[in-house]
């Protein structure tokens, strides 16, 4: 159980808030609390806005999210039907945030902009379906071939 201790001890010695900002320095933001869940999502969608082979996104309470800055919005509707707005920066293009207005309790942050990225170790990954090939799932963590 050594290796589960060292990353447990390293997740104790984060310090909320964790600071975050987009790559031009036009939007900051501060994470009060720690993520109800990391979720890496290999969608092609996400591929896209990553610029990647998946994206990682922190699933958050709204109100541990503060945010400065005009962010910009774009409208989409998931395969399942629900809404998802993306915030980004109107300047850079860096997509910090999606969001449900029908579910506003929660806030999926695009956590790759944080200062201190230890936190973005993925519990879940989702849209296994459309995953790159090359990359190999680490073991034992779950993997759903859409949206679970
Ligand atoms: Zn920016
Ligand atoms: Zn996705």
């Amino acid at each position: 159980m050594a290796a589960l201790d060292s990353v447990e001890k390293m997740m104790s010695d984060i310090q909320y808030p964790i600071k975050g900002s987009c790559q031009c320095g036009n939007i900051r933001y501060q994470l009060l609390a720690p993520p109800l869940k990391i979720m890496a999502c290999h969608c092609k969608a996400c591929q896209k806005l990553s610029t990647s082979a998946f994206s990682i996104t922190a699933l958050v309470k709204a109100d541990s999210l503060v945010v400065q800055g005009e962010l910009a919005q774009w409208e989409r509707l998931a395969e399942s039907g629900n809404k998802n707005y993306a915030k980004f920066c109107p300047y850079c293009g860096n997509r910090i945030y999606h969001f449900n207005p029908d579910q506003p309790e929660t806030i999926k942050l695009k956590a790759a902009s944080l200062d201190d990225t230890r936190i973005l170790n993925p519990e879940a990954h989702i849209w296994v379906c459309q995953k790159q090939d090359w990359y190999q799932i680490p073991e034992g963590v779950p993997q759903f071939d859409k949206q679970p």
